[in-house]
């Protein structure tokens, strides 16, 4: 195996603290989550208490300053152990650095240190019924009143962490008319009137993740609500733009970790369990299947290490993202597949981290942005004619 050169010692160190998090306050009780559809609010808490939550905001703001890969091993850790109910990355890496980059003084110094205690759970809504992959056709609006607020109506589905939402970013149209240059982003808070939470959705997978609608019914809004002030009034689209490297990213790092930890799971499984007399690791079509997977998780490994590098030096492209979230989403599905397979029987049992890692995989090629809509991204780089 080639040796990652990634990450520091401390970051290792911090990697085993966040080991023994998951291990005490997330494994005993993930599977109970799973049944009842969404995590524990306990467990955001607890989270930022031990300063898990929105690490890599400035301390100023609650943060610890810390730099992105120990975001990175968070995201690694979760994805390996399966717990894909817990929404950390989503709140701490797109949700709060919308804030941060484009809010207000004001705006981040009243939400971030509540997001960074884990008081306030973030969530973005972008997606609605009628206007996924297609964001510029959003139907939400946000349209300026004569007192200066807006008045928000429309609604969103399929929102992470949408249930438990404290603050919620979210894409609306604020000059119509204007397509994309009209678009821009508002801050709406729990409780505000005529905002209101639909039903937690039934998924395939992800299922402690409390995945939801959300309904705007003439949400006033104080100007104050507007992500940025004036300054980035219809230039939502473009913040949007602006960080999809970053979230691309994030799936993609996601991916390789889950990958990796089915085929170390499947390669105990086939060592032990006999059939025939010989365990299953014996026949040359398991040692061959896992082989290749290894091989092609292991060039996903350099890959994303690659794009994580570029990233923390500010120069990973939206394409080169694009191509890692596409590939490594992929290549995680066909793992899953295989190893659900040689698992037999069991790979279909729900106890099993493997099926259950099979059902949370399917997802990944969905959202962040289609695999399809990655490949439209990559071809526009590459000077093809688009659509
Ligand atoms: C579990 C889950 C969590 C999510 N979390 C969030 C969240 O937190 N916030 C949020 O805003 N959204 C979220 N989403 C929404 C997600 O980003 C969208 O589902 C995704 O972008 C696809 O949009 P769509 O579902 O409308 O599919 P559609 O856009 O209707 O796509 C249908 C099919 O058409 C294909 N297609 C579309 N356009 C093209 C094209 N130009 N060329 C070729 N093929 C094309 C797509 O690839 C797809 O195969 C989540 C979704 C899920 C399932």
């Amino acid at each position: 195996m080639i040796e990652r050169t990634l990450f520091t010692p401390d970051h290792e160190a911090f990697r085993d603290s966040f080991r023994r998090f998951i291990a005490n306050e997330i494994a005993p009780f993930h599977a109970e989550w799973e049944e009842q559809g969404y995590v524990d609010r306990e467990v955001w808490r607890k989270a930022g208490a031990n300063g898990f939550l929105c690490m890599t905001m400035p301390e100023q703001y609650g943060g610890s300053g810390a730099d992105k890969l120990y975001s990175v091993v968070q995201m690694e850790e979760l994805n390996a152990a399966g717990f894909t109910g817990i929404g950390f990355s989503l709140h701490s890496e797109i949700v709060a650095p919308y804030i941060l980059h484009y809010g207000t003084e004001e705006q981040k110094a009243h939400y971030l240190p509540k997001m960074a205690s884990g008081e306030m759970v973030g969530a973005i809504a972008m997606s609605e019924p009628a206007a996924g992959s297609d964001l510029q056709g959003v139907k939400t609006t946000a349209l300026m009143q004569p007192d200066g607020s807006y008045l928000l109506n429309g609604s969103k589905t399929f929102i992470t962490n949408g249930w438990h939402a404290d603050l919620v970013v979210v894409v609306a149209k604020t000059k119509p008319d204007a397509g994309a240059k009209g678009t821009s982003l508002v801050l709406v808070e729990r409780g505000m009137p005529g905002f209101d939470k639909g039903k937690r959705l039934k998924k395939l997978g992800l299922k402690a993740q409390d995945t939801s609608e959300l309904f705007f019914d003439n949400v006033k809004l104080p100007a104050s609500q507007l992500l940025g002030g004036p300054e980035q009034e219809n230039r939502g689209f473009i913040c949007l733009m602006e960080q999809l490297p970053w979230e691309r990213l994030q799936i993609a790092i996601g991916a390789v970790a889950a990958a990796q930890a089915a085929i170390d799971w499947t390669v105990a499984y086939v060592k032990d369990r006999k059939v025939f007399g010989q365990p299953v690791a014996s026949f040359q079509n398991t040692r061959f299947t896992l082989a290749e997977l290894q091989t092609q998780v292991q060039v996903a490994r350099v890959f994303v290490d690659k794009c994580t590098e570029l990233l923390v030096e500010d120069k990973l492209d939206t394409a080169t993202a694009s191509m890692a979230k596409y590939w490594t989403t992929d290549l995680q599905c066909k793992v899953m597949d295989e190893c659900v397979q040689l698992f037999g029987g069991y790979g279909f049992m729900w106890e099993y981290p493997i099926t259950r890692a099979y059902a949370d995989a399917r997802v990944q090629r969905i959202y962040g942005g289609t695999n399809e809509i990655m490949k439209e991204v990559i071809t526009r780089a590459m000077g093809l004619p688009g659509r």
